[in-house]
Formats: C-alpha cells, sequence, structure tokens
C-alpha cells in the first residue's frame, strides 16, 4: 500500500487549514507539526509564551464574570452554532485529524460527528440543568439546591482523540456558563487550532465574549502554567497516568478541582458459551484499530481455556490480513503509530513479554520502513502470555494484545482486576449469569464494562471515564455535567417565626 509524498500532505494540510481559516503557520515557530503519516513536518508554530497563559487566563476570567449570568439556554445558542460549523466543516477537520494523529479517514470523521453529538446533547442540557427541591424540616421553610456556573476550565489534552475530547469538555463547559482555556497534545496541534476557528466563528455569529474559547501551544511547561494558576477553577486532563500524578497533587495543593481521564488496560473476558465470531470481529475492531492507540483499546484477552484455541486461531488468522498503511487511503483499516517513542515502546514491550515467556503469534514487525523511514507503521501483534506479568499490567500505547487462558469464571474476574487501571472492560458470553455478573457490583472494577462488544467505540450519552489509576473522572454524557458547576444549597424562610434546625433553642 502506497504513502502520500511529503509535499501532497503538506499541500492537503495547508488547503484543510485555510477552509478552516487557520492561518497559524509560519517558518520561524518553535514548535513543529508533524504528520505521523509520512513523519515529516507539516509546518511551524509559535509556542505560547508563559505571560501570554497568564493572561489567556485572565481574559477568560472576565468573559466568565460576563458568561455566568447568560441564561443556560442561551448559551446553548452557542454550542447549537459550534455544531452547526462542525457539521459544515466535517470533512476537513476529519481529514486534519487522520493527517495529524494518523487515524484512518472514517475514524477521522467520526471522531468529527462526535464532537457534533456532543453539542447536541449539551444544547439539550442547556434547558436541562436542573436541582432538587428538599422538604425542609422546619415549618414555613423550603430548601434546594442550585448549580451555578463554575469559573474558567483548563483542557489538557491527549494526541489520540485531538479533538472529540476538547468538545466533551467545552460543549458542557460552555453551556454550564464556563470559558474554556485549552492546551492540547503538543502532537496535534493544528487540528486545535482548527476547533478554535471555528469556534470562535460560533461565538462571532452570537455575539458572545471572544475569550470563552482561546488554545495555548506548547508543551509540559505550558500546561504547568493552567495547572498552577488560582483561576482556572476546574483542570480537566487527559493523558497518561504519569501525567496526571504530575498534575493532581499541583491542582489540590490550591484545593482546584480535578477532572482526570488517565491510562487504560483493557480486557475482554471470552467464555465458553461466547458467540466466537462476534467476539472476533470485536476483539480486532477494539484492539488493532486507531492502530492499539485509543485510551479503550483492548490489551488483555482473558479467554477460557476449552474456547482459546479455537479463538487464538480465528484471531491470527485476522490479524495476518490487517491491512495496514496510509490514514488516508481506501481500505486501510491500521494507520501509523504517532512518533519513533511510541515505536520503542512497541519493541520494548514485546521484548519483555518474550521475556516473560510470551509467545508472538502474529507481528512484532516494523513495515512500510523503506517507503517512509520517518513514519513509524507496524504489525499489530498477538501474544500468548503464560500468565498477567508485569508488562501485560502496563498500559503500552500500541496494538498488542496478550492473550490468556482461565478455568473458571471467578479466576477470570480476579484477572481482570488485577491491573492498576479501571477505564474500559468487556465479556463475550451468552449465558446470562455471566453477564449480570460482570455488570454487578463485585464483577469487573471498570468505569465501562460491556457486554458482547469490545470496550472501546463509546457514545457520548453515557458518563465516560475510569477507576483506579485512571483518574476517577466523568466526562461527556448522563450527570458529568455537574463537574463544570458549583452546586449551592440553600434554605429559605417563608414564615414569621425562626426555629432552628434539630430543635436548637437560641433564644434572643
Ligand atoms: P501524555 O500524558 O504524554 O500527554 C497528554 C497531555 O498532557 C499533553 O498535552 C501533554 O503536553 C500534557 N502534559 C504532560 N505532562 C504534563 C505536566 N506535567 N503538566 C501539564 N501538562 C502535561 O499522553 P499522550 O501520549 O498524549 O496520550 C496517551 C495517553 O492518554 C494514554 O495513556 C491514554 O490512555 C491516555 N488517554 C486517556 C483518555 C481517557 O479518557 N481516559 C483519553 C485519551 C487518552
Amino acid at each position: 500500500m502506497t504513502l502520500p509524498s511529503h509535499d501532497t500532505l503538506t499541500a492537503e494540510t495547508t488547503d484543510v487549514l485555510r477552509r478552516l481559516g487557520v492561518d497559524a503557520l509560519s517558518a520561524d515557530g518553535d514548535l513543529p507539526a508533524h504528520s505521523p503519516v509520512t513523519g515529516g513536518e507539516l509546518g511551524r508554530l509559535r509556542a505560547t509564551t508563559p505571560d501570554e497563559v497568564t493572561a489567556a487566563v485572565a481574559a477568560a476570567h472576565d468573559a466568565f464574570l460576563e458568561w455566568r449570568t447568560v441564561p443556560a439556554p442561551a448559551r446553548g445558542q452557542l454550542v447549537r452554532e459550534l455544531g452547526l460549523l462542525l457539521r459544515e466543516h466535517k470533512e476537513d477537520l476529519g481529514a486534519l485529524v487522520s493527517i495529524e494523529a494518523g487515524k484512518i479517514r472514517s475514524e477521522g470523521l467520526g471522531e468529527v460527528q462526535e464532537m457534533i453529538d456532543i453539542c447536541d446533547l449539551a444544547v439539550g442540557l442547556s434547558r436541562q440543568l436542573t436541582g432538587l427541591t428538599i422538604a425542609s424540616e422546619r415549618p414555613g421553610h423550603r430548601m434546594m439546591e442550585q448549580w451555578h456556573p463554575l469559573g474558567v476550565v483548563g483542557i489538557i489534552s491527549a494526541f489520540n482523540f485531538p479533538v472529540a475530547v476538547w468538545s466533551w469538555n467545552a460543549a458542557l463547559a460552555l453551556v454550564c456558563g464556563d470559558p474554556v482555556v485549552w492546551k492540547p497534545s503538543e502532537k496535534t496541534m493544528l487540528t486545535a487550532l482548527g476547533c478554535q476557528a471555528l469556534v470562535r466563528e460560533a461565538i462571532r455569529r452570537v455575539g458572545a465574549p471572544e475569550a470563552l474559547s482561546t488554545v495555548i501551544l506548547g508543551d509540559a511547561a505550558v500546561g504547568e502554567r493552567l495547572v498552577d494558576d488560582p483561576r482556572v477553577a476546574l483542570l480537566s486532563a487527559t493523558g497518561s497516568t504519569r501525567m496526571g500524578k504530575a498534575v493532581a497533587p499541583r491542582v489540590a495543593a490550591r484545593f482546584g478541582k480535578l477532572l482526570l481521564e488517565l491510562g487504560g488496560n483493557n480486557a475482554a473476558v471470552v467464555a465458553p458459551s461466547a458467540d466466537l465470531d462476534l467476539a472476533v470481529r470485536g476483539i480486532v475492531f477494539s484492539a488493532a484499530g486507531t492502530a492499539g492507540q485509543r485510551c479503550t483499546t483492548l490489551r488483555r484477552v482473558i479467554a477460557h481455556e476449552s474456547i482459546v484455541e479455537d479463538l487464538v486461531t480465528r484471531l491470527t488468522a485476522a490479524y495476518e490480513t490487517l491491512p495496514i498503511g496510509s490514514p488516508l487511503a481506501d481500505g486501510t483499516l491500521v494507520g501509523p503509530l504517532v512518533d519513533e517513542a511510541s515505536y520503542r515502546g512497541y519493541s520494548d514491550a514485546i521484548a519483555k513479554a518474550k521475556a516473560n515467556g510470551g509467545t508472538v503469534l502474529v507481528g512484532d514487525e516494523r513495515v512500510l520502513a523503506d517507503e517512509a523511514p520517518d513514519a513509524f507503521y507496524v504489525r499489530p501483534t498477538l501474544v500468548r502470555m503464560p500468565t498477567q506479568s508485569e508488562i501485560v499490567q502496563t498500559e503500552t500505547f500500541a496494538p498488542i494484545l496478550y492473550v490468556m487462558t482461565y478455568r473458571d469464571f471467578d479466576e477470570a474476574l480476579e484477572m481482570h482486576n488485577d491491573v492498576p487501571q479501571g477505564l474500559s472492560s468487556s465479556i463475550f458470553t451468552l449465558n446470562v449469569r455471566e453477564a449480570e455478573r460482570f455488570v454487578a457490583a463485585d464483577g469487573s472494577d471498570c468505569g465501562i464494562a460491556n457486554v458482547n462488544i469490545g470496550p472501546s467505540g463509546a457514545e457520548i450519552g453515557g458518563a465516560f471515564g475510569g477507576e483506579k489509576e485512571t483518574g476517577g473522572g466523568r466526562e461527556s454524557g448522563s450527570d458529568a455535567w455537574r463537574a463544570y458547576m458549583r452546586r449551592t444549597t440553600n434554605t429559605i424562610n417563608y414564615s414569621t417565626e425562626l426555629p432552628l434546625a434539630q430543635g436548637v433553642e437560641f433564644g434572643v
């Protein structure tokens, strides 16, 4: 499968950026923007200085003071405009995701569709930010809870969902009354600028304060300015557990609010009754799709010993024929790894798995290296492991799937939960007892537990996030909006008396 020339790719990028209204590339910029498709540089951008970050947060805070008094349904109109602009520019923004993050075309478009979906959800939500009315123990009193805008939301995002994660945060934050300041991954800055151009146009159309959305560019040091700024009321950070461990104590030290979406190490239990045709399709999409670079990527299969040989035979056949190549070409299912460090992570993990008794069934192979020496395409790898050793318990952000076996269901659950991460999980079974137990309190300990589908590919209607080292945050649907608001409890006395709670007497 041939790759596009770097000149062709650069020309396409320039056209797409122009149509999105982005004019930020500069020859003397200090931040190179690369494409994993060819490994070449697409252009350069200027890093945001520390003073500019501080100024951006100050402007966002000023915008907050205005935006918080705008009625929520009117705030929803801004997100409605954003959703319309995303529909209009879906092809271009999706292409940019493919060029910059290496996702195959349909996944690039799917990511933009996810942004459109969350905008729709947030617009509806803008009329449903409801609180409780609570019965008071005191006569002539009423109690209620209200949800108010919180303040500036700082967003730090990872390369692998370069636009959707921002939109999950931004769409909810904006209807909740909060401005956003976004530090995207230094690997996917162009897509961030594309989003920023669209949201600024939406802001212009509804006449809202300009500083409701800002992008700051740079590495971890730029992110740290956001982390430490006391005017950032909520920091929503998506990335590795390593990043979360660096960021969380700093935000906690200033009593800021945190929403963490960190690494996963997701498994599928395949039971004796499983529909193996369905399981194989679910497993291959979840494990090899996005070249194994999703937080919800399937990394561990825990298969019953009675079906493991059949399953492994089918998986091996599917893996051997997976089309690997340019994510922009029709028919490709597996695009590139994001960079060389990622490739090193892939090779090192496979070497460790082999040292721990693992047998590679397919993979452990770099492909297309002659054609694109600066790009890193690999064959998705299937490794049979005797036990769940340390490397299996580690998230390697690459397409490596470890297959292990179990004898009884309790053992499967124990192996399943015996990792530090707790994002997503799945079981393939036609046995209702196993299915229900897997999603029950003593089943999977993850934030997402699926039956007869793989662990990846969530819809925006449900709350998204996970437990343990995944960080405990929830984004997207359900009641995730509450993280972006502050709650007040109000007691209103409409009587002429002043009774005290708990019958306390205080006669004055
Ligand atoms: P990363 O941790 O290297 O970087 C993520 C972001 O954090 C980047 O913008 C980076 O500049 C910033 N950053 C890093 N250190 C920082 C610091 N000390 N202070 C402030 N900012 C800092 O992650 P990545 O390689 O871009 O993405 C892959 C990881 O993200 C995987 O572990 C994956 O599981 C995780 N992820 C999780 C979710 C989720 O929802 N749980 C979603 C996507 C990705």
